[in-house]
């Protein structure tokens, strides 16, 4: 079976960012300084920011040094003790005002987002509410950060327990959720009385930037709230080594998570980590094949792939694998690949070539090994960053693309037969960050819910990330929780207090 994906990257895609740039109302989104001790830093050595679709430079950012991360801790550290004395309900305030002002701006930030992230613009609208949510959220979480009272083992005494802020956190957040991956801990951090020191990706610091001034603008004082953008290995060697740093929060590869919790060991800091997934996605014989096909489709396009949940292993039990395979590279289409800001665009570039050159090395692999493809020749009008969305089937565990994650529009589809066998292989890797369970049978979904080794699993549907949910992993997927009330403990430390020689 072939087919051909939709192509509709046109020749006006080249200065298309810039002109959607240009129409920005709010040109201070467009100056590229960081914020730093509550000034903007912009006049010093500067990197480009591209547009992964065309390779076009489209603006250019101040690149802080260590010297400045230094500057932005001590200041951070000075804003700590009224940052933390502030009723729950007033930071709430101002972490809501936050919120109020990315939903204004939302037109705006979604065009940064897509501009050099390259995900279509109408996912980047949803990652801005998405953003927004954690703000909403943790503004009113903070005021539930209650302790406990403990019955007490000894007479004449009374037990508590208390939250209290950690001391000034630091985040380190990706490239594929450039808004919603730093509203996540700062909205948590911020909420929790602790100020943020944020070091974004490279690739998107627009994003970052814009969100520091709408910040600024609600009413977070000098140091509470800091962004630098920058070398990522000069910018983290301070964010380890500074013992005022407390906790630490990183969204990324396994294999930088790994560095950054070596590096934090030194001063014992508190550590979240959200790393690689490889999710398993498991189809059983009694579904319905054109659900399951929608969700499993979902689950694997959604941000181009981009995405740590995305379903990178898709199981299917043998009585329905032909008609899933078939249903699946019919829809897939259906996608169209272009510039995130061409309106009719399903499928952006990949951020980062490299993500896209592994993407390439794993079809090539699992090809030689005796996957069967089904996708169009790459269409050469495009750049390097495009992968055409394809479907490989046949796909046995000994190819790259069964053991390690992908993050691009790349399926994997593998049949199984029995349950035990399904569950067996699923677990059979390092990662744990999400599952699917596709079943019509209620035994089967709580068996499997309960097995598979994950920290999230959706069962018989696609999408579950929000706010309220405990979103992390298990094994060397990472450490700690984002969203709900979990997130907030990552930025509070327990006190045990007790209160002796009571007795009357
Ligand atoms: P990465 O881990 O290199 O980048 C993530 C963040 O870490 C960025 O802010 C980056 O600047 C920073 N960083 C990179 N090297 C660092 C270092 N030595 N010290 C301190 N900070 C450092 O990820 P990548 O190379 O951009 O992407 C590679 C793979 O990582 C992807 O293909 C995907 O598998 C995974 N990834 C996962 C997520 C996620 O949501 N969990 C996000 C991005 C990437």
């Amino acid at each position: 079976m072939t087919f051909q994906a939709t192509v509709h990257q046109s020749a006006h895609s080249a200065g298309l960012a810039t002109r959607h740039l240009q129409t920005l109302r709010r040109r201070d989104f467009l100056v590229g300084a960081a914020l730093v001790d509550g000034r903007w830093v912009a006049d010093r050595e500067r990197t480009q920011v591209i547009d992964p679709a065309t390779g076009e430079g489209i603006a250019d950012v101040a690149r802080c040094t260590a010297a400045e991360m230094e500057v932005a801790i001590a200041a951070a550290e000075r804003a700590f003790p009224a940052w933390r004395e502030l009723l729950p309900a007033k930071r709430g305030a101002v972490l809501r005002s936050w919120a109020s002002l990315m939903l204004e701006h939302s037109e705006e930030l979604a065009i940064l987002v897509t501009s050099e992230q390259g995900k279509p613009l109408a996912e980047a609208r949803q990652e801005i509410a998405y953003g927004a949510g954690f703000l909403e959220w943790f503004a009113a979480e903070g005021e539930r950060a209650y302790g406990e009272t403990i019955p007490s083992h000894k007479a004449g005494s009374l037990l508590q327990v208390r939250m209290q802020p950690i001391g000034v956190a630091a985040a380190i957040t990706p490239w594929n959720f450039p808004i919603a991956m730093i509203t996540r801990k700062a909205g948590a951090a911020l909420a929790a009385g602790c100020p943020i020191v944020i070091k974004p990706a490279p690739e998107t610091p627009l994003s970052a930037l814009a969100l520091a001034r709408l910040g600024e603008q609600a009413g977070f004082p000098p140091g509470v709230l800091q962004v630098l953008v920058g070398d990522p290995i000069e910018l983290s060697r301070p964010l380890l080594s500074d013992a005022r740093i407390r906790a630490l929060s990183f969204t990324g590869s396994t294999e930088v998570g790994r560095l950054l919790l070596r590096g934090a060991a030194e001063n014992v800091k508190k550590v979240s980590l959200e790393l690689g997934g490889h999710a398993p996605f498991l189809v059983f014989d009694d579904v319905d094949v054109r659900k399951a096909v929608g969700g499993a489709i979902a689950a694997k396009f959604a941000t181009s792939g981009q995405d740590c949940l995305a379903a990178n292993r898709i199981y299917v039990q043998r009585g329905i694998y032909g008609a899933f395979v078939e249903a699946f590279a019919e829809t897939m289409a259906q996608l169209k690949v272009g510039h995130g800001l061409e309106p009719a665009t399903d499928i952006g570039p990949m951020t980062k070539l490299s993500v896209a050159q592994k993407c390439r090395a794993q079809i090539d692999d699992a090809t030689q090994r005796g996957a069967r493809i089904f996708t169009s020749k790459n269409d050469t009008s495009l750049g390097g960053n495009f992968v055409l969305p394809t479907l490989l089937s046949e796909v046995t565990e000994d190819m790259r693309i069964a053991r390690e994650e992908t993050f691009g529009p790349v399926a994997a589809v593998l049949p199984f037969d029995s349950e035990e066998e399904v569950i067996a292989r699923a677990n059979a890797n390092e990662m744990g960050l999400a599952g699917y369970v596709y079943t019509d049978s209620l035994r089967r979904a709580l068996r499997l819910s309960e097995q598979i080794e994950c920290g999230m699993i959706g069962v018989n549907t696609a999408s579950f990330t929000g706010p309220p949910i405990p979103f992390g992993g298990w094994k060397q997927s990472g450490l700690g929780r984002e969203g709900s009330r979990h997130g907030l403990t990552e930025y509070m430390e327990l006190k045990y207090v007790c209160f002796g020689d009571l007795a009357v």
